[in-house]
C-alpha cells in the first residue's frame, strides 16, 4: 500500500481507522467494523461474512 493509497482509504465513523478491504456500510456512513456501527448507533449493522 502507497501513502496515497492509504490517504484515499475510506475512515471509519466511528474511530476513524482506515478502512482496508470492505468496512460496514450505513446509509450514511461506513465504519470499520460492525462494533463501531453499532457504538455509532447503527445497531442493525453486522459484519459480513
Ligand atoms: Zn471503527
Amino acid at each position: 500500500m502507497t501513502p496515497e493509497e492509504e490517504e484515499m482509504a475510506p475512515q471509519c465513523a466511528h474511530c476513524h481507522c482506515r478502512i482496508l478491504g470492505h468496512g460496514v456500510e450505513s446509509a450514511d456512513a461506513v465504519f470499520c467494523c460492525a462494533h463501531c456501527a453499532r457504538q455509532a448507533g447503527h445497531a442493525e449493522l453486522a459484519d459480513r461474512a
